[in-house]
């Protein structure tokens, strides 16, 4: 085998897509969804084209930083009144994303040919600390707006997925007050980005990451990073930031399908709003289904320990 990372002929030992340290971070979910290949397991998303050395001495830096940053933000729900505040290290995260997409890339044999020597450079190497500044992040809290517990759509606090779908418009056309009816917008395009060559979307329970890999020749970067900020209601990450305030960047709808980017000005927040209001205010039978729901997981946790995956 030629490992993805040096290039040398060597044994492939297992990489965690994501690093097993974040998945250690929730051991409810304890069951891989695998949508491309139509099934499910209790193992760890994993691809074995690493050799031990890049495994175990040249890449695991990265997800030391993954790990720390997820826990110490994201292991907790947060309410939508909820300042989050964090502090962070911009091309610590780039590695990370970089990294867990061209895990996930390489294990559905998709073209990586956007992962070239200076991308490897800068994973395999921590003293290459210059951010790219053909890769944008973004990054959002994901908090559940919508009348429906978490759980109902199954245990999904960990999520990623390739080409997420980034909406042009609103989805909704108005909603009429009087009668609370919504009327869908029946013209809602998708956004073109020129020159992009790879997309991700990261869910790790509380936050939301979405990565944009850009040809590196392009003269459209500044442009698309633009609309990216103007459009979507996500924080642009920047290199010469440490510290950010982060918006919420789930709807009722999306909260649920991740992979759907709605602009800001989507209806579906108000509608949201409305919803919740009409509601008294707060939704009592989630509330107490969520609470129910928390034992249940400690229980699920007690039966299903992580070791050794
Ligand atoms: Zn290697």
């Amino acid at each position: 085998m030629k490992c993805a990372y040096c290039g040398n002929e060597a044994k492939g030992t297992k990489e965690h897509i994501i690093s097993c340290a974040i998945l250690d971070l929730f051991p409810e979910c304890y069951i891989t969804f695998d949508n491309a290949r139509h099934t499910s397991h209790e193992s760890d998303p994993m691809v074995k084209d690493v050799c031990a050395v890049c495994n175990n001495q040249r890449i695991s830096y990265i997800d030391s930083y993954a790990k720390d940053f997820i826990a110490q933000y994201f292991t907790k729900k947060y309410r939508e009144d909820d300042l989050v505040e964090v502090e962070y290290d911009y091309v610590m995260i780039q590695k990370m994303l970089l990294k867990y997409a061209f895990n996930d890339m390489r294990s559905h044999k998709w073209d990586c040919s956007f992962f070239e020597q200076e991308i490897i450079h800068y994973l395999m190497n921590e003293e290459d600390n210059v951010p790219k500044d053909n890769v944008t992040v973004m990054c959002g809290v994901a908090i559940n707006v919508s009348p429906v517990p978490d759980a109902m759509f199954g245990n999904l606090k960990l999520r990623w997925c390739k080409d997420p779908i980034l909406y042009a418009n609103s989805t909704i056309r108005n909603i009429d007050y009087n009668t609370g009816q919504v009327y869908l917008n029946d013209n809602i395009e998708i956004e073109k980005f020129e020159d992009l060559a790879v997309s991700y979307l990261f869910k790790f329970n509380s936050v939301q990451f979405l990565l944009m890999c850009w040809n590196k020749e392009s003269d459209k970067i500044k442009q698309n990073n633009i609309v990216l900020e103007c459009q979507y209601p996500y924080h642009l990450m920047k290199a010469e930031e440490t510290k950010a305030v982060l918006p919420i960047c789930t709807d009722e709808s999306n909260y649920h399908h991740f992979e759907h980017i709605h602009v800001r000005w989507d209806g579906l927040f108000e509608v949201g709003l409305m919803r919740k209001y009409a509601s008294g205010g707060k939704f009592v039978h989630k509330e107490e289904y969520e609470k129910e729901w928390v034992k249940e997981e400690q229980k699920i946790i007690k039966e299903h320990p992580r070791g050794k995956k």
